[in-house]
């Protein structure tokens, strides 16, 4: 066996710059000679003549190729090839084989391994250059993707989707290193005038401009991302929230000088939250979380600021810190939708879509066998479906949401209410001990406020001694749950009536019943909910 080694290196062959190549051959001459010769075109090369080690090499930090020879004692060519695809790496290694075997056969044998490439021996300096130029082709095109599809098309940042991994990958490493890590959460301060003035192209351009600014402002560390609309995050490792804030102010003051549509002189503001990573979080999503009640509050006190979380705590708007007209003492619980039971992954798409359309709910937790919450399904999710995959075969675990936001059945009511106010989610779940117990909607949350609202109007006093506008007197759940009750027999015996005595089965007629049987189904919901709560509350039922 030789290589044809031409004596000048081909630099312009290759784009081998920091391009990462592990050899293997049992061969130690041949090792060593495709080593020289990659090495000499800038290649950094590793090689070995054991293929065993090869492979614990791939694994800790994979290459962008791998030139592996076919017969090698312990591990073959094609045994190291399967393996490689077995690990099902992030990166893609582009594998090539290098051996004396010729025949159809075995170049289609290496290929179904995992193989991208198949070179005869002796191998041609020209040839294996430019066979490697190919495959770095294929990498690029393949890094460029999996780059689109985790960037925002219009800032040409990463998406929240991006962000999310990123975020659970840099929390897990802050806890496991003791290190500090803070997000910061920025919202451009009326933005829906810059549209309205100059239009939505020239929104677009702000847009497009103001995340150049945050990545001309931030560390190689540092992690920007667009969260959603004119909302950006950052996650800034090894940094306190002290520092955090500071560097929010620093940017803000640079906002201040930067135009942002040069031909209408256009400059913007921007509100920031901060916070650092904390004991009572428990899981990463807390972390941004508490920065947007943060960003929230930042606007609610004059916008074009920063408010840190410790600033935020001492706040008499903060969840605990008192003084404001919501009443105290008000627990998610409180207004949360039991739930009866979760989904598991296992269940059926089509009859999650029947429990959540049953109970009339936004969406359901999804939990494993041990009652674990694993993520959470919304009607938005099937419908989702319904576009594409109509007759659907898949499961819950297909489309479940991992990335849920919890709170505790403890967290403070006006809490929650502040983050669903301000963000698009729909659905949040309500745990207990990790394990789901319940659900706060917007539209439950409504349902909620106009049920305390009616008891309020009904004759309640607007407060008492414990700031409580919305506290009911004891025996009011018991005159609540007779009334319905009362109501849903009589609708029952209404509706037997009408299936009884009238055959008729036009469109107006079912709609009829549809429309009863509906009425009967608040109902029973009403009567669930107050049971709920009136053993919460410590009252009896009434039978
Ligand atoms: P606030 O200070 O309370 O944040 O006020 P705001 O006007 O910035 O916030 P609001 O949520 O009322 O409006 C956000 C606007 O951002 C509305 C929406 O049309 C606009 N927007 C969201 N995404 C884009 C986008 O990609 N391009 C453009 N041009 N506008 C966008
Ligand atoms: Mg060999
Ligand atoms: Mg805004
Ligand atoms: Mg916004």
């Amino acid at each position: 066996m030789r290589i044809e080694q031409s004596t000048k290196p081909a630099q312009s062959l290759t784009e081998s710059a920091q391009q990462k190549v592990i050899v293997v051959d049992d061969d130690p001459a041949q090792c060593r000679i495709l080593s020289q010769l990659l090495k000499a075109h800038a290649f950094e090369v590793r090689s070995t003549v054991c293929s065993q080690e090869a492979l614990r090499w791939i694994e800790e930090e994979p290459p962008s190729f791998l030139l592996t020879d076919w017969e090698m004692p312990s591990l073959s060519g094609l045994d190291l090839a399967r393996r490689v695809r077995e690990l099902n790496l992030e990166s893609y290694v582009y594998v090539i084989f290098l051996s004396v075997r010729h025949e159809q056969q075995d170049v289609a044998a290496a290929l179904a391994a995992g193989a991208d490439d198949f070179i005869t021996k002796p191998v041609q300096t020209l040839e294996l250059l430019a066979r490697i130029n190919a495959g770095a082709r294929v990498l690029r095109r393949e890094a460029k993707l999996a780059r689109l599809a985790g960037a925002d098309a219009l800032t040409d940042l990463p998406s929240r989707r991006t962000f999310e991994v990123v975020l659970e990958r840099e929390w897990h490493q802050a806890l496991r290193h003791r290190r500090s890590l803070s997000c910061v959460m920025l919202d451009i301060d009326y933005f829906k005038q810059v549209n309205d003035v100059y239009g939505h192209a020239a929104g677009d351009d702000v847009l497009r401009r103001f995340a150049r600014l945050l990545e001309d402002a931030v560390r190689d560390e540092d992690y920007v991302c667009r969260y959603g609309g004119e909302e950006f995050c950052i996650l800034l490792p090894e940094t306190g929230e002290t520092d955090a804030a500071a560097w929010a102010e620093g940017l803000l003051a640079r906002l201040s000088e930067s135009t942002m549509a040069p031909a209408a002189r256009l400059h913007v503001t921007a509100s920031c939250g901060v916070a650092e990573i904390a004991g009572s979080m428990e899981a990463a999503t807390d972390l941004v979380k508490a920065a947007d009640e943060c960003l929230l509050h930042a606007k609610d006190t004059g916008r074009n600021r920063v408010v840190s979380l410790r600033e935020f705590q001492k706040s008499p708007h903060a969840p605990d810190g008192g003084g404001a007209s919501f009443p105290q003492g008000l627990l998610a619980r409180d207004a949360m939708i039991p739930i009866v039971h979760s989904l598991g992954p296992d269940c059926p798409v089509l009859d999650a879509a029947e429990y959540l359309l049953r109970f009339r709910i936004s969406g359901a937790p999804v939990a494993d066998e041990a009652g674990r919450l694993l993520g959470i399904i919304t009607n938005r999710d099937v419908l989702n479906l319904a576009t594409g995959d109509f007759g659907s075969q898949l499961v819950v675990a297909d489309i479940v949401q991992r990335n849920v936001i919890t709170y505790d059945e403890q967290t403070p009511l006006r809490q929650v209410l502040e983050f669903m106010r301000r963000v698009p989610v729909q659905t949040v779940v309500v745990t207990c001990d990790q394990k789901p117990t319940g659900i706060l909607s917007t539209v439950g949350l409504l349902r909620w406020y106009l049920e305390r609202f009616r008891t309020v109007s009904g004759g309640e006093p607007q407060g008492d001694c414990s700031g409580r506008p919305f506290a009911r007197r004891q025996g009011d759940g018991q005159r609540d749950v007779v009334a319905r009750a009362e109501l849903l027999v009589a609708q029952a015996m209404s509706l037997r009536d009408a299936l009884d005595h009238d055959a008729t089965q036009d469109d107006a007629r079912l709609a009829e019943l549809l429309s009863r049987a509906t009425t009967m189904q608040e109902l029973i919901e009403e009567l669930l909910s107050s049971e709920g709560r009136m053993q919460r509350e410590g009252e009896m039922l009434p039978f």
